[in-house]
């Protein structure tokens, strides 16, 4: 970062906020990843506010982080600025059948808080472990259930405009793993979700029962980004590429997981050239096999990663 942008940076945040050479793998589930020369952490919305319309004022390079749950960072890491919202952007309020949190609060803790009030609706995204700001960019979902079921509202910053706007959840144009805010660049500040009234056996018991399935069915027990690929209309990408044959097949230390083939897991010193290597070569064998190319749910970040 220049000094001149940095002399900007310090008059919105202190010199503790700011990680210089900071290696990506600390900051992704998948534990994979180089340096990004910068990486800035808000400690509120109006420091974030603040840093955002610095960055889309200039021509430097930057990033919205959350949990790093869908993310691969190349093994050059990034020559820009991440803006992590996370953690200190975490607060949530409950409000009868709604809730208001902030883009950096878990899922899995709005979740919880939901069931002890009571409310119905978040079962489905208990066991996603990502922010609820990269979960509406995702429009992430489970079980049956998105994240466009239950945003009433979003509080947003365009980069374009450099203001702050409310949209309504309907107004997010959310599709299969997508979203406006994708679409048009937009970063994730708070948003309202909108629960029902439900019994708190019930809710405890369905949240207990999808963890059950996910701690049965998926590779848990290694880092990962989740489901690697999206899911072709039609058909399951895991079924396609166990029938490529492809169950187990490992380049260096990726692997696509034994127990879950939807599922591309780091067994140990995994590097972003192994992973994409990987996924290149499940597609091209998958295509080869079924006609069928199989897209990245995983976002992709840094030099190298082109399929
Ligand atoms: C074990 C495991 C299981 C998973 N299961 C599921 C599942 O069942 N369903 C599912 O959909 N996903 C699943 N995922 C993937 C992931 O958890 C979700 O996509 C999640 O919503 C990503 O949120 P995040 O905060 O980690 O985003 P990140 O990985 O940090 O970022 C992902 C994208 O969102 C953008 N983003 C992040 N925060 C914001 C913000 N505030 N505003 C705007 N854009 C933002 C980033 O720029 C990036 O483009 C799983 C992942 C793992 C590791």
């Amino acid at each position: 970062m220049k000094e001149s942008l940095r002399t900007k940076v310090l008059a919105i945040i202190s010199e503790d906020q700011i990680l210089y050479n900071e290696p990506m793998s600390l900051h992704t589930t998948f534990r994979v990843g180089g340096m990004a020369d910068t990486v800035l952490i808000p400690g509120n919305e109006k420091e974030a506010v603040a840093l955002l319309r610095l960055f889309s004022d200039c021509k430097e390079p930057w990033f919205v982080l959350g949990n790093g749950s869908n993310l691969l960072v190349s093994d050059k890491g990034y020559r820009g600025t991440v803006i992590w919202i996370d953690h200190n952007l975490s607060e949530i309020t409950i409000d009868d059948d709604k809730i208001r949190a902030d883009a950096g609060a878990l899922l899995v803790k709005i979740a919880s808080l939901a069931a002890e009030a009571s409310q119905s609706g978040m079962e489905f995204a208990s066991g996603i472990p990502g922010t609820l700001g990269g979960a509406i960019a995702m429009n992430a979902g489970a079980y049956g259930g998105e994240m466009k079921d239950i945003v009433e509202s979003a509080r947003i910053f365009n980069p374009e405009t450099k203001q702050c706007e409310e949209i309504a959840g309907k107004d997010l144009c959310f599709s299969y793993r997508n979203s406006l805010i994708r679409q048009k660049g937009y970063v994730v500040l708070s948003a309202t979700l909108k629960l029902a009234k439900g019994d708190p056996v019930s809710i405890r018991s369905r949240m207990a029962e999808l963890k059950e399935a996910r701690t049965q069915k998926q590779p848990l027990e290694f880092p990962s980004a989740g489901s690697t690929f999206k899911r072709p209309e039609g058909y399951f990408a895991g079924k396609l590429i166990d029938d490529a044959g492809l169950r187990g097949y490992r380049v260096g230390d990726a692997q696509v997981s034994e127990k879950h083939a939807g599922f591309v897991i780091n067994t140990g010193r995994a590097t972003a050239e192994d992973v994409i290597t990987l996924i290149r070569n499940v597609r091209k064998e998958v295509y080869e096999k079924s006609g069928i190319l199989l897209e990245p749910e995983v976002c992709m970040l840094g030099e190298g990663l082109e399929l």
